[in-house]
């Protein structure tokens, strides 16, 4: 496995200690994987960006913390991956497949010391960070930011990256619609050996399980279109399925579940003076839930656009790279649209899925949202 990453910064370095300024050239809201790729890429080439971030620290995120093979494990450093599988276990109500490769198909990583090492790059390339820092509101001018100690301060900015997730501020400021998927997630305190996803379409309608082995401790959870099941329904059926699994905690009763959402209703990164990123533009995968690769590639893509204008250049094209991801996202939407009309047309696409797997007449690697490995890191200076 190759993993790019130098580290240029100490993995435990004290970030987002900053005071918030009365001004910078480029406002990123939101410090996730794509507001910190997007930084650091801008700070890298020497412009003045500001990461804006509400939680106290960097990279806690109700999250499976899976990563792909083309994507983000050529670009994390190896003390950021838990474990690596060059096996996959797929399951549907009528069949089992076991999946291997001669190199990991999928690895875990956890998010908080994945979101401390970018935070590290980006700071290391000249970036500010600020944690506790919430946006309140996008103005004419900039910002309005209240700070860790509560106090409302006003930001002037010239170009604002919504970086915020998919509940995002800017998007809505924009008068964007999203489409939403729910995830609900717990890790357990008990160490497994399979990487696991079980397609079960009346628990999870076109979603799925999963059981996701970290160092230890061990992912679970489950994702569907919030279209078509609600967050407690979901619950529900994922302490049902894990019940059946025999993961049930004894100890501590149900797992208890976290819950997040992630965004695929791509509309565009730039809308002027203000861009969207990750799941605010919303990259996310809608078959798969797989947000951490599309919000660093549309990260570092929004930051080469924002360097392109400051220096008067316009109109450019997307790179190879995002126009594949783009084209990816919108076959796994036109799937996971497919497998929404109904719980017989998901119960058939699943196992149609699981049947061509067997086959080898499709790649399990369809499901990631690369398709080909960069060619760059998150962590050179330019
Ligand atoms: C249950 C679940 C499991 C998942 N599993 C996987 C997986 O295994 N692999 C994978 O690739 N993806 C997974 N995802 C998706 C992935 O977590 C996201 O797509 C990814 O984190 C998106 O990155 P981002 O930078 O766009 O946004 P985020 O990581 O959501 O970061 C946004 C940041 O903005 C901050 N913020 C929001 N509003 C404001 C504000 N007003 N002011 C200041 N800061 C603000 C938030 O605190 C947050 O830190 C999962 C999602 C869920 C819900």
């Amino acid at each position: 496995m190759s993993t790019a990453a130098g580290s240029s910064a100490p993995m435990g370095c004290n970030h987002g200690a900053e005071a918030i300024p009365a001004q910078t050239d480029i406002a990123i809201i939101g410090g996730g994987p794509g507001g910190l790729a997007c930084a650091q890429r801008l700070a890298a080439a020497g412009a003045q960006v500001l990461v804006l971030e509400r939680k106290t620290s960097f990279g806690r995120k109700v999250c499976a913390g899976g990563i792909t093979c083309h994507g983000m494990l050529h670009l994390v450093p190896q003390e950021v991956i838990e474990r690596v599988f060059p096996v996959q276990h797929i399951c549907s109500p009528r069949q089992r497949i076991r999946l291997e490769e001669p190199q990991p198909i999928i690895a875990t990583v956890n998010r908080e010391r994945l979101g401390t090492w970018m935070a590290g790059q980006a700071q290391a390339a000249g970036a500010r960070l600020c944690t506790g820092a919430q946006v309140m509101a996008l103005t004419d001018t900039g910002l309005v930011v209240r700070n860790a100690t509560g106090r409302v301060q006003e930001l002037r900015c010239g170009h604002v990256v919504g970086a915020d997730g998919a509940r995002s501020l800017v998007r809505r400021t924009l008068g964007l619609s999203s489409r939403l998927s729910i995830g609900l997630n717990t890790m357990l305190p008990v160490e497994r050996e399979q990487m696991e996803w079980h397609l079960h379409p009346r628990l999870f309608a076109s979603g799925y399980a999963w059981i996701f082995p970290h160092a230890t401790t061990t992912s679970l959870g489950a994702f569907s279109d919030a279209r078509l099941m609600n967050a407690k329904r979901l619950q529900t059926h994922v302490s049902l399925w894990a019940a059946q699994q025999g993961i049930e905690n004894r100890e501590s009763g149900v797992p208890s579940l976290q819950a997040g959402w992630v965004n695929y209703d791509y509309q565009g990164l730039c809308f002027g003076r203000r861009w969207l990123v990750g799941d605010a533009a919303g990259l996310s995968s809608a078959l798969t839930g797989e947000g951490i690769y599309p919000a660093v590639l549309s990260g570092r893509a929004v930051a080469a656009m924002i360097l392109a204008s400051q220096s008067g250049r316009t109109g450019q094209s997307f790179s190879p790279e995002l126009e594949a991801l783009l084209k990816r996202q919108r076959q796994h939407r036109r799937v996971a649209a497919m497998a929404g009309q109904g719980l017989l047309a998901s119960a058939l696409l699943a196992e149609l899925f699981l049947l061509l797997l067997r086959l080898r007449a499709i790649d399990f690697h369809r499901l990631e949202m690369a398709s080909v490995a960069p060619t760059w890191t998150l962590s050179e200076e330019s």
